[in-house]
C-alpha cells in the first residue's frame, strides 16, 4: 500500500499528541486529525488551567499502585517512559516544571495552555501533519487489520493507526466516546462508562452560599441511612451546586455506590483536632474574651475565613443578634455541635459534563502492554482515557496518556 502517511492518529489530546510526536520522532510520516479547531481543549482545562502533569511520586511501585488493578498491565510501560522520562521530557522541551503538595508535579508556569504550546512545539518539529475541524466517522477493520479512516466522503490511510479519541467525561470538550463506537463495531468489549472522580451535588443552602470558599484541614465522615461509613481529611471545596476539591473527587466514586444502598449523609468537623469538650472550653474562652460583642462578629473569628453566615444560618434564629454575653449554655453546646458536624445531605454525582474522568472503555486484557496495540489488529494501538484503567486525581490521569501515548507512537 502507497499512502503519504506511515501512521494516523485520531484525537489531539495529551495522549494523541504524545503518540504523534513521538511517532514523528522516529522518522514516520503522521497524520493528527482532531475534531476540534484546536488541540489539546481538555488539556488547557486541567488543574483549574494550572495543568496537573504528573505524579511526582520517586517510587514506581507506589506510584503504580495508584492504578488499582491497572497496575500490572501498566508496568512494561511505565519502565519504557514514567515519570521521570515524562519530567524529562518536558523540561527538556522548555518547559521547567514545579512539585506542590501531594506530589502534584506542575508547569513552572502554573499554565496549562503551556503545555499545549510545548506539545504542538514537538509535533511541529517532527513535521507531524495536524489537521483540525476533521471529524472521523468511522474506521475501517478486516482480518486482523485497519484498512483505513473515514472523515467525510474521504479515505484516509496509513500502515498504523493510534486512537486516542479520549473517554466520556467534559464531552463538550471533544471526547464524546467515539473510539468506544468504533472498537466495538470493530468486536472489541468496552466497559459501559460512568463519572468517577466528580463534584458531589447537595441539597444544602449553606453549602451553596459557600460558592468558591475553600474548608482547609476538615473531616468529613459520610453515612449510610445515618450509619457511619468512611472519614476522610483534607480540603473541600463549596461551590454552587455542592462539594470539590481533591478530596471529595477522589471518594466520589465510593460515595456513588453509597447512593444505590440509601440516604448519603454527611457531616464536615472544622475542629477535628479537638473533642467536643476541648472544643466547648475553647468556645467558652473566647466567648468571655469578647462578653460585650455581638455573636455573629465573635462568630467570624471562631469559624473558618468566609464561613460565619453560612454556619449562623444553622443556629437558633435567636442567637444571631444577641450580645455574647446573653448566649444561653444551651445555644454555646449546639454552637460546638454544629462546628463538629456541619449538616450535608449528598444527592447524587454530577455527571460527565462536570467528571473529571470516567471509568470504563477497553478492557486492558484485550491491549498488549509492552506497546498498546489491540490483540485483534495488528496496525491498531490504544492510548489515554479509552484504556478501562482507574486512577485517582493527582496528575495521574495526565501520566497514563504520556506513557501510553509514547509507547503507542513508539510501535506505530
Ligand atoms: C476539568 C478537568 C480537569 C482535569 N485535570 C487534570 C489534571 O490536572 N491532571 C490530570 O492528570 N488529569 C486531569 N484531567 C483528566 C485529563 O484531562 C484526561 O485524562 C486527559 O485529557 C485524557 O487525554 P486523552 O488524550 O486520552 O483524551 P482527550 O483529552 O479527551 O482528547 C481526545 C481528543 O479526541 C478528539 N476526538 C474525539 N472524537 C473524535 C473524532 N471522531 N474525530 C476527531 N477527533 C476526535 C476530541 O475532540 C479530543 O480533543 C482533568 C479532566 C478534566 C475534565
Amino acid at each position: 500500500m502507497s499512502t503519504p502517511f506511515d501512521v494516523i492518529v485520531i484525537g489531539g489530546g495529551p495522549a494523541g499528541m504524545m503518540a504523534a510526536g513521538r511517532a514523528a520522532e522516529r522518522g514516520k510520516r503522521v497524520l493528527l486529525l482532531e475534531k476540534n479547531p484546536r488541540l489539546g481543549v481538555k488539556l488547557a482545562m486541567t488543574g483549574g488551567g494550572r495543568c496537573n502533569i504528573t505524579n511526582a511520586e520517586e517510587n514506581e511501585r507506589l506510584l503504580l499502585e495508584h492504578y488499582g488493578k491497572g497496575a500490572k498491565f501498566l508496568f512494561s510501560s511505565f519502565a519504557q517512559f514514567g515519570m521521570a522520562q515524562t519530567m524529562q521530557f518536558f523540561t527538556e522541551h522548555g518547559l521547567p516544571l514545579v512539585v506542590q503538595a501531594g506530589q502534584r508535579a506542575f508547569p513552572a508556569s502554573l499554565s496549562a495552555a503551556d503545555v499545549v504550546r510545548t506539545l504542538e512545539k514537538y509535533l511541529h518539529d517532527g513535521k507531524v501533519e495536524v489537521r483540525t475541524k476533521v471529524v472521523v466517522s468511522k474506521v475501517l477493520g478486516e482480518q486482523g487489520s485497519i484498512r483505513g479512516v473515514i472523515v467525510g466522503k474521504e479515505k484516509l490511510e496509513a500502515s498504523s493507526y493510534i486512537l486516542a479519541t479520549g473517554g466520556t467525561s467534559h464531552p463538550k470538550t471533544g471526547s464524546t466516546g467515539d473510539g468506544f463506537t468504533w472498537l466495538k463495531k470493530l468486536g472489541h468489549s468496552i466497559v459501559p462508562s460512568t463519572p468517577t472522580i466528580v463534584p458531589l451535588a447537595v441539597a444544602d443552602e449553606w453549602v451553596k452560599s459557600l460558592a468558591g470558599t475553600a474548608l482547609d484541614d476538615v473531616k468529613i465522615t459520610f453515612a449510610i441511612d445515618g450509619k457511619k461509613q468512611l472519614a476522610l481529611k483534607g480540603r473541600i471545596l463549596c461551590t454552587h451546586f455542592g462539594l470539590s476539591g481533591p478530596l471529595i473527587l477522589n471518594v466520589a466514586a465510593k460515595v456513588g455506590g453509597m447512593l444505590h444502598a440509601g440516604t448519603v449523609t454527611a457531616e464536615i468537623d472544622v475542629f477535628p483536632k479537638l473533642d467536643l469538650g476541648s472544643l466547648d472550653t475553647y468556645v467558652t474562652r473566647i466567648f468571655d474574651q469578647n462578653k460585650n460583642k455581638e455573636f455573629k462578629n465573635v462568630l467570624r473569628q471562631l469559624t473558618p475565613k468566609g464561613t460565619a453566615p453560612a454556619i449562623l444560618s444553622l443556629l437558633p434564629d435567636h442567637v444571631a443578634e444577641q450580645k455574647v454575653h446573653s448566649v444561653l449554655k444551651d445555644d454555646r453546646k449546639t454552637l460546638v455541635r454544629v462546628l463538629k458536624a456541619l449538616p450535608v445531605t449528598i444527592t447524587g454525582l454530577l455527571g460527565y459534563e462536570w467528571a473529571v474522568v470516567a471509568d470504563g472503555g477497553l478492557p486492558v486484557s484485550e491491549v498488549e502492554n509492552k506497546t498498546m496495540r489491540s490483540k485483534q489488529y495488528a496496525n491498531l494501538f490504544i492510548t489515554g482515557d479509552m484504556l478501562n484503567i482507574s486512577r485517582p486525581s493527582g496528575g495521574y490521569s495526565l501520566q497514563l496518556c504520556w506513557t501510553t501515548g509514547y509507547v503507542a507512537g513508539s510501535y506505530a
